[in-house]
Order: structure tokens, then sequence, then C-alpha cells
């Protein structure tokens, strides 16, 4: 297998987090016989301090080249006092809008080991495992009309959908459901909003061609509502841009920590893979970032740009292993028993040596 992944670290716990992601794809690439190649670029604030733009070309260019994209995260205080077109979120901004991936995949799952570090009951969080399918590029973000007129006091967003971009996102996720627990919860408010009558009308379309897949609609609501309550009912959650930006990290909470959260953006050009928190500037350098959701994340390119499904779940067990055995960065260290504290580079290690060890099982007993 071949891939060529462009490594975009960006600022504060960004590379510390990355260099951990990467060393876990280097060793499954080792293990495997895979050749992963990997080509840096610059973007956020490192890209403003050196070439004056928070996406050179030379990084945009290198993205578009690639197999996939690995991003860390983009922010640094010292940059608040530019307009927002010129500051490091910009960079993340525009290269989600130049790779054009318009599914936005956010898996919530409760580790068990990490029940005590999510404010839900672990009855509650108890093998919780869900994939938000968010739609990317349309919605209130993106429609037209939309301005604020200061002198009348009157602002307007429009909220818009085409039967084509809804048809694109719900084959993405019936086909994830597919081969995961085969359901979809589609969330909208058609009670109230034309664009989730013609969204809910597309979706149960779409459902036709899966009929392995079982599809039940939500209003929006009371899914926000049920997700705490019994968040182990749902499967596949496939939702609209701002519905799905609010539900996916209201159901962070399941997780326990920001630092566990992975990412993939796909659908476009290249794939865009990126862990959910940001850069972080009040840890960054100190050892205490989480880099499980940036390893995580490096499982997620596995298994969407490399197709590499079997090594995916085995660096999400390595991750799961290493939890049981009571390691924790201190975003995750509240509660349990026989926890041990450790820096983001000791916590990369110990995923490293856990997925090493299963490889090589796998490997001794195909040998067999
Ligand atoms: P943040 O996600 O950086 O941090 C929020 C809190 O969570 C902080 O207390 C931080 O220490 C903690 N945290 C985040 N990731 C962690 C990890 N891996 N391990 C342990 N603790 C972790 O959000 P913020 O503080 O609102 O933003 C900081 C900067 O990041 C800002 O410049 C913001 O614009 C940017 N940002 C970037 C992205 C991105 O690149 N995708 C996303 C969100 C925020």
């Amino acid at each position: 297998m071949r891939l060529k992944i462009a490594v975009l670290a960006g600022d504060g716990i960004g590379p510390e987090v990355t260099r951990e992601a990467t060393n876990i794809l280097r060793a499954v690439a080792e293990l495997g016989g895979h050749d992963f190649s990997f080509v840096e670029g610059l973007i956020g604030g490192v890209a403003i301090t050196a070439s004056g733009t928070p996406l050179p070309t030379a990084t945009l260019d290198a993205a578009l080249e690639s197999d996939a994209v690995l991003l860390g995260a983009v922010g640094d205080n010292k940059f608040n006092s530019l307009t927002p077109d010129k500051r490091p979120e910009a960079g993340l901004l525009q290269i989600r809008q130049a790779l054009g991936g318009f599914a936005n995949l956010r898996p919530s799952v409760a580790y068990s080991a990490l029940s005590a570090s999510s404010p839900l009951r672990p009855e509650v969080t108890k093998d919780v495992d869900i994939l938000f399918v968010r739609e990317l590029l349309g919605g209130l973000y993106f429609g037209s009309p939309r301005w604020w007129n200061k002198e009348t006091n009157e602002a307007i967003n429009t909220m818009r959908y085409t039967r084509d971009e809804v048809v694109r996102v719900a084959r993405v996720a019936f086909e994830l459901a597919s081969k995961r627990r085969k359901k979809v919860t589609s969330v909208d408010k058609a009670n109230v909003l034309e664009v989730s009558q013609l969204w809910r009308a597309t979706v149960a379309e779409v459902a036709k061609d899966y009929p392995e897949v079982t599809l039940e609609h939500q209003l929006v609501d009371s899914m926000a509502m049920h997700i705490m309550n019994i968040p182990r009912n749902f499967d596949v959650v496939l939702t609209e841009n701002l519905f799905g930006d609010i539900l996916s990290d209201e159901a962070g909470v399941i997780t326990g920590s920001l630092g566990m959260l992975p990412s993939a953006t796909i659908g476009g050009a290249v794939n865009l893979y990126e862990p959910v928190h940001g850069s972080a500037p009040d840890i960054a350098g100190t050892g205490k970032a989480n880099p499980l959701g940036a390893i995580l994340t490096a499982a997620m390119v596995l298994r969407h740009s490399a197709g590499l499904e079997q090594d995916a779940r085995a660096v999400e067990q390595a991750v799961q292993k290493v939890l049981d055995a009571g390691y924790r960065s201190a975003d995750i260290a509240r509660g349990g028993e026989n926890v041990q504290l450790v820096s983001t580079q000791e916590m990369g290690k110990r995923v490293h040596q856990a997925l090493t060890e299963s490889i090589d099982r796998r490997q001794a007993m195909h040998a067999v």
C-alpha cells in the first residue's frame, strides 16, 4: 500500500501531538511493509511567521498532491490583533475549502477506563460508539444572502440545501453504517423548516438503496436530549452543518476530554484528518498534551485513505489497551484507580508498543 501524507503540524500542541500520530503511521507502514511517505508543510501562525500568510501556496500544493492531509492545530495568541482573514485560523478555513471535503466524520466513543472522566454516569456512557456524519459545505454557514445591517439592526443568514448535496452526504452515512451496526439516525427540524423537509425526504429516498440499514429520523431538539440520556442507541448520526456542529460537540462529553476526539473530512479532492482540539496555547511545550485524539485521527487515515481497516482497528485497540493499563495524560487523569500520569511522548510510546505487539501477534498467527 502506497500513501503520500501531507503533515501540517501547525501551532501550539499541534506539532507535539502530530509527532506521536505520525510515529504510529510509520510503525504501521514498517510492520505491514507499506510505503507511506510524509511531506511537511507550514500552516497557521508558524506559516505567518515564516512567510506572512497562514496558508502558503507551497503548503496548499503539497496538500493537493498528497493522498491525505494530517493537520495538528492552528492558533497563536500573538496574532489575536490581526483581522480574522489574516489570523492563523484563516489557514484552516482556506485549506478545508480548497480540499473540498463535504462529509465531516466525528466518532464519539466511550472508553470504559475513562468513565470517571465523563460527567455522565458510567451506566449511561457504557459501550457508546457514535459516528457523526456532518454535512460541512452547505447550510447556514455558507448560504446567501447573508448580511448584518447595523443601521436597521437587522441581520440575515440563509439555510439552503440542494437535493444533490443531501444525497452525497447521506450516501457516505449509509455506506459507513452498512459496515458498522447498520443504523442511521438522520437529524433535522422537519416540523418547522422546509430545508429539513427536503433533507428528510431525500435521506429517506437514499435509504431505499441500503435495505440492510435501518433509518430513523429525529428532530434536533429531542436529539440533543437523547444523546445525553441514551447515547448507546445511536450508531451513525447524519445531520446538516449547524446541527452537526452543535451535536458532535455535545457528544464529545461522552469521551471525557477534547484531547480524545479525532475527525476526518472526506469526499473532496484529498481527505483532511485533524484532531478536534485546538492549539491549546495554555499547555503548549509542557508535555501535558493528550496525543490520543491525534493518534485516533491517524487510525482514521488508515481506515478512510489507506483502506487498512485491520490496522485502523489495531491502533484503536492499542489506545484502549494503554488506557486500560492506567496510563493517563493530565486531561483524563480524573478518577480511576492505579492511574499513572504520563507525558505526551510517553503516551505515544505506550501506544506504539501496544500496537507493535498486536501487529506482531497477528503476523505470527498468519505465519502458522
Ligand atoms: P483548545 O481546543 O485549544 O483548548 C481548549 C482547552 O482544552 C484548553 O484548556 C486546552 O488546554 C485543552 N486541550 C485541548 N486539546 C488538548 C489535548 N490534546 N490535551 C490536553 N488538553 C487539551 O481551544 P481554545 O483554547 O478555545 O483555542 C486555542 C487556539 O486554538 C485558538 O487560537 C483557537 O482559534 C484555535 N483552535 C484551533 C482549532 C483547529 O486548529 N482545528 C480548533 C479549535 C481552536
